[in-house]
């Protein structure tokens, strides 16, 4: 590939926000080159063909949506699949549990067959929780142990919630804030797909070929760290659209964000169907993984499941982030928040550079509205 000698965007990073952008500018015939430090494209969401099976490297990604705009977008780019997730948590008490807590949780848990009978349980569970914090004195939840108690109940709360949350946070629930949990639904219908999202899906063929499409006909270095010649890239393009860590822009001058992130152990394993379902859940706190992935579910579904004799896991350890790891996600606590602010109000100031993405705006962000964020840039 022959480089331009200018070019009206250089975009750092060829993730999803600066590929939809990409895609977006070149449409409009502006010319863009992408730069990218890892040795392929797509970030995060990469996935890579190994004996046929797309394993997504840097964690299981599933697509869902409410915005149809970005649905029909990503949908004319490569066809998505049907796939719908419902994980499966292994528990401490041996049983496997239905995920999002609905009416077969409670089921498997209580024997309970109606909505009413499941009512009857969680509310008399809910009733004790109550009573036990009334009795130290306390009307709020104060911490996520409190919170789970009041909303779901002792059962749940020490089959499905405590050893997972304390494995995935790496600290005790009772030094957690409550609102982690505020998210997990309860859901009264025999209902196990975790998202609401109207739309839902895994592209067909893989994320890559999603990225792919999106940086059809744009110019892409690849391993090309943007701070190894930062004014050459600064005055090669008009425009910078920067999707990289912040803090690393401005040379870390308020201090080091903070991230969580995630230790994968992929194998091959000699059979076609290790665990019958895509995401299974450990939550027991003496099995040190989290989750364990069976990547061939994503795209594969009833029997040609078996049309490839092998399969591929990963397991999943939540690992305490350090320098030169992978950072995966933003810990918006008070102290990180308040550094980035600093950082968001020198970048706001910029008129040459725009931040977007997860690490530009350390945000947690989920695929759907970073690509919506990318579409509605102003281009100029
Ligand atoms: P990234 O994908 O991080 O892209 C940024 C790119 O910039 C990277 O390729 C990086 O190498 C490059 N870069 C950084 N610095 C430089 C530099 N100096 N020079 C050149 N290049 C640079 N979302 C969902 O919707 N559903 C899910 O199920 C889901 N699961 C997830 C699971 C995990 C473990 C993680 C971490 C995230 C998950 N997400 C999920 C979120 C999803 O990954 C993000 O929304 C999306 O990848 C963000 O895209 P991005 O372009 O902002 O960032
Ligand atoms: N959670 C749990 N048990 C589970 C799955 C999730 O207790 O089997 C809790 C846990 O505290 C976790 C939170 O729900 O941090 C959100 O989990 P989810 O997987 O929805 O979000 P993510 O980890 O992808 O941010």
């Amino acid at each position: 590939m022959e480089l331009k000698n200018h070019y009206d965007y250089i975009i750092v990073g060829a993730g999803l926000f600066g590929a939809t952008f990409a895609r977006r500018a070149t449409d409009a015939v502006f010319t863009c080159l992408v730069i990218e430090k890892r040795d392929h494209i797509a970030g995060n969401v990469y996935t890579e063909n190994i004996d046929g099976i797309n394993v997504h490297r840097y964690g299981a990604h599933i697509f869902h949506t409410a915005d149809r705009e970005v649905w029909d977008f990503v949908n004319r780019l490569v066809p998505f699949n049907r796939y719908t997730n419902c994980p499966v948590a292994q528990a401490p008490d041996g049983n496997l549990y239905n995920l999002p807590f609905n009416m077969n949780t409670f089921y498997r848990m209580w024997g309970v067959k109606t909505p009413a009978e499941a009512q009857a349980k969680l509310d008399e569970q809910r009733a004790e929780a109550v009573a036990a914090m009334k009795a130290e004195g306390v009307t709020e939840p104060r911490n996520l142990r409190e919170q789970a108690l009041t909303l779901i109940g002792r059962d749940i709360f020490e089959q499905l919630i405590e050893g997972y949350t304390e494995k995935q946070w790496g600290r005790p629930c009772d030094s957690l804030p409550a609102f982690i949990i505020k998210r997990l639904p309860v859901r009264m219908t025999f209902d196990n797909n975790y998202f609401n999202d109207p739309y839902q899906g895994i592209p067909e063929g893989g994320y890559t070929l999603l990225v792919e499409k999106l940086l059809e006909g744009v110019d892409v270095l690849l391993e090309t760290d943007f701070f190894d010649r930062r004014e050459h890239w600064m005055s090669l393009g008009d425009k910078i659209v920067y999707t990289g860590p912040v803090d690393r822009f401005y040379d870390y001058r308020f201090g080091r964000l903070e991230y969580r992130t995630v230790r994968f152990e992929t194998e091959k394993i000699d059979t076609p169907n290790y665990q019958g379902n895509a995401v299974v859940n450990y939550t027991s706190a003496t099995v040190p993984y989290t989750r364990i992935i069976e990547h061939k579910h994503f795209e594969t579904f009833g029997q040609a499941v078996y049309d490839n004799p092998a399969t591929i896991i990963s397991r999943e350890y939540s690992t305490e982030w350090t320098d030169g790891m992978e950072p995966y996600y933003p810990v918006n606590d008070e102290r990180n928040s308040a550094i980035y602010e600093r950082y968001r109000e020198l970048a706001e100031k910029e008129e040459k550079v725009i931040f977007g993405g997860r690490l530009a705006q350390y945000r947690y962000y989920d695929m759907a509205p970073v690509i919506a964020a990318a579409l509605a840039l102003p281009l100029e």
